[in-house]
């Protein structure tokens, strides 16, 4: 049987290597020239620039890719096996197990992330309990006794939400309202912010505990506190970096891919989903529709058994799929989703030479306002003088990734989409100007002494790329934004409820964004096709 899938995201990859493994013939189409999407590569003058993904979590999900072969998916598998329940986390060396290791190598990171406030001090978030007080006793040593008890909160929620119900596909409401006593019983409905103020006086401390839905397009003002399971998730199992960068991990699952059989097209943007009446012949205007293939931009025509889109959910419904054969996903609909931020992300190579960085890999480093910055980019969508970066140095670890002598990084800055006052954006303004003003403010600030005389590369990205290069409506950087309303059986759904044998992957589905969520998502679709055609 054939399948085809729209997208060579992590989630189109991951699924592909699953369907391979279910015996499916699976072809990817692809509208860049290469793989990846957000986890795209640029390479200049011997600089390599992953684009997007950084952070790896997790690293079992990928471990368990690598594992699968022709006819053995493992879908029955425990989703946790007992090894990883225990929460085995490698600290040194290698972190990706023997199966990984023939495609990519994986390290672990320390600290996880160092996190500076305005004022130039920092805290180093590593997992580790004992330094984690520590550094909580020099903030505010009154909080050290919310921090047992929201680490204990915390604990709860990911054990519940990631552990028991991280691989569930809410496709009805009863399943949702089944477990909503639940989840208020463990208060993971409030606000992520408010959740954590409950535990930290500090506002340093309520920054700390909080941020890290940023990093997959969350509000922490809006996110429910069920995303407190991230902070746990990387406790657990570490915070790792593919040696030669993400992109070299893409690569592995691509060789993996096709080792397995599986063909990818690049260049082939798919234009159309076709279907047809389940009888086959011309769709009706009525009765349900079934998908048969795609129509490329070239207007080449491929059928399958199956059609998977990995693409974002408002655009693969809104422009592949005829508004008649939508009852469900129309567009009114469509246009009532928040979609999340946007981002600016400067690709910066410079000279090294007599500089002593006093960085770390992963770096935030958190502007004088925390709950106004957020409500300019997610509410007002308007653009202030102020901002935060995420700041990633990946030459600290693997000096390969630029040429001797000079290191490359990456600066993002969170933005508003291009929805409301975000329309009103022109980002071919705005975005040099924003991009030499976050370069300036690492130099002037000392992250990055002497920065701008140093620059050897400079490239950035805005609103404009998401949606332009990769089909994002609104400039979206992590498709739907996640919030209570849009969580679980209130995200877009895996199967499509307008079309047989249409299914979807990847961050704007369930369970959501981020590396991991879209692995989980590839694995949930994996189960939906392998029940429908009969193989589960
Ligand atoms: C700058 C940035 C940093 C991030 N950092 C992290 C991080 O550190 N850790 C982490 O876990 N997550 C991170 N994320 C989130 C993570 O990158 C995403 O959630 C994940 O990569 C999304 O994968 P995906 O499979 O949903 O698809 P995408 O990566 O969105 O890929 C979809 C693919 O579909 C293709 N496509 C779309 N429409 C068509 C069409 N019509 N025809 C053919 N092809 C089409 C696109 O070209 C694209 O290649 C980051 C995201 C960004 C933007």
């Amino acid at each position: 049987m054939k399948a085809i899938i729209i997208g060579s995201g992590v989630g189109g990859l991951s699924l592909g290597i699953r369907l391979q493994s279910l015996g499916f013939d699976t072809t990817i189409v692809e509208k860049l020239n290469g793989p990846g999407g957000r986890a795209f590569v640029k390479k200049v003058n011997g600089f390599t620039f992953d684009m997007g993904p950084t952070v790896i979590t997790v690293p079992h999900f990928i471990e368990e890719l690598f594992s699968l072969e022709r006819g053995q998916h493992h879908l029955d598998d425990p989703d946790f096996p007992e090894h990883v329940r225990r929460g085995e986390r490698v600290t040194s060396g290698v972190s990706g197990g023997p199966n990984t290791s023939r495609y990519v190598t994986i390290v672990p990171l320390n600290p996880f992330y160092r996190i500076y406030f305005d004022d130039g001090t920092y805290f180093d978030y590593d997992g580790d309990p004992v330094h984690t007080r520590e550094q909580i006793k020099a903030i505010e040593p009154t909080d050290l006794e919310g921090y047992e008890r929201f680490h204990a909160d915390a604990k709860a929620i990911f054990e519940r939400g990631f552990m028991g119900l991280g691989y569930t596909h809410f496709e009805h409401l009863p399943q949702m309202l089944a477990v909503v006593p639940e989840l208020l019983r463990l208060d993971a409905v409030r606000t992520l912010f408010s959740f954590t103020s409950k535990y930290f006086k500090n506002d340093k401390l309520r920054r700390v505990f909080s941020f890290e839905p940023l990093l997959i397009g969350g509000n922490p003002l809006a996110v429910p506190a069920i995303y407190a399971m991230i902070h746990f998730v990387e406790k657990t199992w570490g915070v790792h970096f593919a040696m030669g960068g993400t992109g070299a991990l893409i690569n592995g699952l691509v060789k993996k891919f096709e080792e397995l059989g599986g063909t990818i097209r690049y260049n082939s943007e798919v234009t159309r989903i076709l279907v047809t009446d389940p009888k086959g012949g011309e769709p009706s205007r009525f009765g349900r529709k079934i998908a048969r293939g795609v129509q490329l931009a070239n207007g080449e025509t491929l059928m399958a058994d199956l059609v998977v889109s990995n693409g974002d959910y408002s655009t693969t419904y809104m422009k592949l799929i005829d508004p008649r054969y939508r009852l469900f996903n129309t567009d009114a609909r469509i246009k009532r989703v928040k979609q999340s931020m946007s981002l600016l992300v400067v690709y910066f190579g410079f000279r090294a030479d007599g500089l002593k960085l006093d960085l770390r890999h992963h770096n935030i480093i958190l502007g004088p306002r925390y709950e106004e910055l957020l409500r300019d980019i997610f509410d007002r969508k308007v653009l202030s003088e102020d901002f935060s970066h995420y700041l990633h140095v990946p030459t600290l670890t693997d000096p390969s990734l630029a040429p001797p002598g000079h290191h490359a990084a990456y600066t993002l800055v969170p933005v508003p989409n291009k929805t409301g006052e975000g329309a009103k954006i022109d980002w071919s303004k705005v975005g040099p100007e924003l991009a030499d003003r976050a370069l300036q403010f690492l130099d002037e600030r000392g992250y990055i002494p002497g920065l701008c005389q140093r620059l050897v590369h400079k490239s950035f990205i805005s609103p404009d790329y998401f949606e332009r290069a990769l089909n994002s409506y609104a400039g979206n950087a992590f498709g739907p934004e996640p919030r209570l309303t849009q969580t679980a059986y209130f995200r877009p759904h895996n199967r499509s409820e307008d079309i047989e044998r249409l299914y979807l992957v990847g961050a704007s589905y369930q369970p959501g964004g981020g590396m991991p969520s879209v692995m989980m998502s590839a694995k949930m679709t994996a189960r939906l096709i392998a029940k429908d055609f009969g193989i589960l």
